[in-house]
């Protein structure tokens, strides 16, 4: 059994702190048990963090160092994480309940950030613009100084690590708010951050509540740029409050992602794809594919298919699974698997068809069976709110225009896909799906490198890729005049 420390601390302006409004209980969704507890920022708190950075930033202490040195240091934080992989992961799978095996994935997708965007820092050049006789003119981009980072529970080591390691590898100091049900891997950045020499007030990592530290972070006067990632709701009370200081926003919100299949794509190959895209992480993915919208003439085929994974995965606490396999854990906490299961009886109610699951397990802990549901139709509510759990939604199409316009039929658009053989078919469907990324013949296809993030309500600006290190920098243009 890990030996988990009992009490853990806020890490502000370099020093291991108690909270200005007590401490949280973590519980371990895996038993419903109480794991450790956690310090509670309060505003008072958040206003010394933020300070901290500004000082930090203030003082030229990170953007005036030559790009490769930032680069340099953003990478050693990646190894740092990879180092203790081992120590990092059952801590992970005890406050989170995702199997350890995900765990580990999830430790090693977070050190990947960290590579990228430190291996990025030095990429970050302005053009030099003619402005004919006279004149010699130049782009450069800057840090915008301190950054907020309001953190989701679903994979908070990876969620952080997204962007943190972009924001400083522009030159960017951070400060962090955990979430409150998985707070505690969190410390690992910061002391990560020693480890590689970055300054005190460089990075500040602290859990408080949403509407307390969250709101207090998202709305303080010399914060100057807010990433979030979460609920649609909580998006929009951010970008509200940074609206109110006229400082930039990155949303990454929910989805309700659509898969096509149609009848000429690979059945057998498209199992792996549920697999990963509902039942990973027990669907608490934004990316997850929680509606399967199939070709009516394969329909049976694939449902049968769909409830052969789903019957195929065991779910039992996420320490339990060490090795990759045929595994699931445990949601995050009883109150989310509650609701998901809410609506799936919700949606039973109003027509579908339990084929797999939708029965909580009869053992301690946030659990939930793997479950596909049949028989929805656009209009029910399961097939147009994230239920954010594994539950997968089937309806049927019968032309590729109808499933375009039920794949484009919720507010949302974060991401999509499209299984076929047939190339036109593939790319009309990439052209017309409403989403920022859209996947063809593999679920979750791209990585680190590819840009991710919203149309419509699941948010703006962009998260990986190259894209996303102009939300953390702002562009200066110098114009001289020369003599003569
Ligand atoms: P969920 O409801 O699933 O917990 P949220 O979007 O509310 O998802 O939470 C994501 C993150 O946003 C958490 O770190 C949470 O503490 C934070 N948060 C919640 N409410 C607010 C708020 N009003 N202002 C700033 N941050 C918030």
């Amino acid at each position: 059994m890990t030996e988990i420390k009992p009490y853990w601390k806020n890490y502000i302006d370099g020093a291991w702190v108690d909270g200005g409004a007590g401490r949280i209980d973590v519980i371990n969704p895996g038993t419903g048990e109480k794991l450790a507890e956690h310090a509670l920022a309060d505003a008072a708190d958040v206003d010394r963090a933020v300070m901290a950075a500004r000082r930090v930033h203030l003082s030229g202490a990170l953007s005036d160092l030559r790009p490769v040195e930032r680069g340099r240091m953003v990478q050693a934080m990646g190894r740092y994480l990879l180092d203790r992989i081992d120590e990092i992961a059952p801590v992970l799978t005890l406050e989170q309940g995702k199997p350890l095996w995900e765990a580990k994935i999830e430790i090693k997708g977070a050190a990947r950030y960290f590579e990228y965007y430190g291996n990025q820092a030095e990429t970050v050049e302005g053009r030099s613009i003619p402005l004919g006789k006279g004149y010699f003119d130049f782009t450069t981009y800057e840090p915008f100084g301190v950054s907020a980072q309001i953190i989701p529970w679903n994979y908070p080591v990876e969620m952080t690590a997204r962007s943190l390691s972009a924001g400083l590898a522009t030159g960017n100091a951070c400060v962090i708010k955990t979430p409150e049900m998985t707070p505690l891997t969190n410390a690992w950045f910061a002391h990560a951050a020693e480890a590689v020499g970055l300054p005190a007030g460089a990075v500040n990592i602290m859990c408080g509540f949403g509407h307390e530290a969250g709101a207090a972070l998202s709305a303080h006067p010399y914060v100057n740029q807010v990433v979030f990632t979460g609920s649609v709701p909580t998006g929009i009370a951010i970008a509200t409050a940074a609206a109110q200081n006229v400082v930039p926003c990155v949303l990454e919100l929910g989805g309700k992602s659509a898969a096509i299949v149609h009848d000429d794509a690979d059945l057998a190959a498209f199992e792996t794809d549920v697999r990963r895209g509902i039942y990973f992480n027990a669907g608490q993915v934004c990316s997850a594919m929680s509606r399967v919208l199939v070709h009516d003439s394969i329909h049976d085929a694939l449902v049968e298919r769909m409830v052969g994974v789903a019957r195929s995965l065991t779910v039992k606490p996420g320490i339990e699974q060490p090795e990759f396999g045929p595994t699931m854990g445990a949601m995050v906490s009883e109150r989310q698997r509650d609701r998901a299961f809410g609506m799936i009886g919700d949606a039973v109610a109003a027509g579908a068809t339990i084929a797999a699951g939708g029965r909580k397990p009869n053992i301690p802990g946030a659990f939930l069976e793997p479950t596909v549901l049949t028989d929805v139709t656009p209009d029910m509510t399961i097939a147009n709110e994230e239920v954010f759990g594994p539950v997968v939604s089937v309806m049927k199409f019968s032309t590729d225009a109808e499933a375009i316009k039920i794949a484009n039929g919720t507010p949302y658009g974060l991401v999509g896909g499209v299984f076929t053989r047939d190339l036109d078919r593939a790319t009309h469907a990439a052209r017309h799906i409403r989403a920022g990324q859209v996947f063809v013949n593999e679920w979750f296809a791209g990585g680190v490198e590819t840009p991710f993030g919203g149309y419509g309500k699941s948010g703006y600006g962009r998260e990986k890729g190259r894209e996303a290190l102009w939300n953390y920098v702002q562009t200066k243009n110098v114009a001289i005049k020369l003599k003569g």
